[in-house]
């Protein structure tokens, strides 16, 4: 923690953690809240436990594809457990379920370092605090669920919980990175929408708990189902921007982070320079012509690993179809981007591909490319005035005899 966020997001962790366990103790302590019905906590644990068990391929896909999720499917037993528990004994609850998650799931997911891990206990532990809060500064916990004032406060509660949790999110998200946007702050609107169907489950749970325990078993397979259709919608968000042959981003992909630098570019105003590398190998034919075209996808995915390799991390390299790759160079002088272009001309050039096939290896060297570059703005003020420039300069390159970076 103390190598990897910034000294305002340990300042806020820590101060979080601190409340949340001074408030837990105080409450354990104090005897706030009633009597303690142990039946009730040993339930909700299972029932956490058994879901996060039934959905720990899916959960581990989820924290593989994307470093930030706003979405714990697991808070649906934090309502119930709002209505059913007294107030620390739902802190417990969080604690006990986020580190079941963390050694089953999260451990072994390196976009989840553990101080955010416990940092977002701290969270899930303040936000069933709030909501256990208003159940008792108003008078209404231990209210009958199944009457008009205790659906009320049932409603009350999961509104302050969400509230509470994606406030307390979002302070955290932002002092870590200084994100500012609003889906990155709070999530999208699907997201919310799909916090707010975990929580109408949540307060299913809680009405079949009080009513008919037996009943809680039709919220667990809707449940895994949401869930599972979270990954999904996550897959196919990567896969409509994602080049299958070579892992880069496809022209739909490229595009969207293109119009993104260009509008940044632009706000800059004349300091913010951006170039374009269009990048197109040479006499590719022969080689399919030669090997078939199954190795040359393999060469293609190589020459991907290459250019790749050769550019900034920051920079956003994409497929244009066919062996047309491009690059985009973010905050780059006039000066530097022939340089770079050259750099993956050359390492382009001493690539040697070793295919193994099912007759032998196969080792694929002498690969050229031609490369255009323009930049912005001095192609034109547009990103397609850059694009075309590129592409005319590329034009240029082959003719005169391609291997060769042109302007
Ligand atoms: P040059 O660009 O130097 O003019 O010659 P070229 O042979 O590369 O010519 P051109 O760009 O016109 O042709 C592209 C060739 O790339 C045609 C096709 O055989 C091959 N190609 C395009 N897409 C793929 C692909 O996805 N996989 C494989 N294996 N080959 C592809
Ligand atoms: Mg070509
Ligand atoms: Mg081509």
């Amino acid at each position: 923690m103390w190598a990897a966020a910034r000294p305002r997001w340990i300042a806020y962790a820590l101060a979080c953690e601190l409340v949340a366990v001074v408030a837990t103790v105080a409450a354990l302590a104090g005897g706030f809240g009633g009597a303690v019905r142990p039946v009730w906590f040993a339930v909700l644990v299972a029932l956490g436990v058994a879901q996060a068990e039934m959905s720990r391929r899916i959960e581990r896909l989820r924290r593989w594809m994307s470093g930030q999720t706003h979405i714990n499917v697991t808070s649906v037993w934090y309502l119930a457990g709002v209505v059913l528990l007294p107030p620390a004994w739902v802190a417990l609850l969080a604690v006990v379920l986020y580190t079941h998650l963390w050694v089953r799931v999260w451990r072994q997911v390196r976009t989840r370092p553990a101080h955010r891990f416990v940092a977002s206990t701290a969270w899930a532990m303040l936000s069933c605090f709030a909501a256990s809060s208003v159940l008792a500064v108003t008078g209404l916990h231990g209210s009958p669920v199944q009457t008009p004032r205790g659906l009320f406060a049932l409603c009350l509660a999961a509104a302050v919980f969400e509230l509470v949790n994606v406030g307390l999110v979002a302070a955290g998200i932002y002092l870590y990175t200084s994100q500012r946007s609003a889906a990155d702050l709070i999530g999208t609107w699907e997201d919310n929408a799909f916090e707010l169907a975990t929580l109408c489950l949540g307060g299913l749970a809680a009405l079949a708990l009080v009513a008919q325990p037996v009943l809680v078993v039709f919220v667990v397979a809707p449940l895994l189902l949401l869930h599972r259709y979270l990954l999904l919608k996550q897959q196919l968000q990567v896969a409509a921007v994602t080049d299958e042959k070579t892992g880069l981003l496809n022209t739909a992909g490229w595009h969207e982070s293109a119009v993104r630098e260009h509008a940044r570019a632009l706000r800059r105003g004349s300091t913010g320079g951006f170039a374009v590398l269009m990048i197109d190998l040479d006499h590719f034919k022969r080689i399919n012509d030669t090997y078939g075209h199954l190795t040359g996808d393999d060469v293609l995915a190589a020459v991907a690993v290459a250019i790749s390799g050769s550019v900034r991390q920051g920079d956003t390299v994409g497929r244009f179809g066919g062996e047309e790759f491009v690059v985009l160079l973010p905050g780059i002088g006039r000066a530097d981007v022939l340089g770079i272009a050259e750099r993956v001309r050359v390492a382009v050039g001493e690539l040697t591909v070793v295919i193994s096939t099912g007759g032998g290896t196969v080792r694929v060297s002498g690969l050229s490319v031609s490369i255009g570059v323009a930049r912005h703005p001095d192609a034109g003020p547009t990103l397609d005035d850059v694009l075309r420039s590129a592409d005319a300069a590329l034009y240029r390159a082959k003719e005169a005899g391609r291997n060769r970076v042109a302007v």
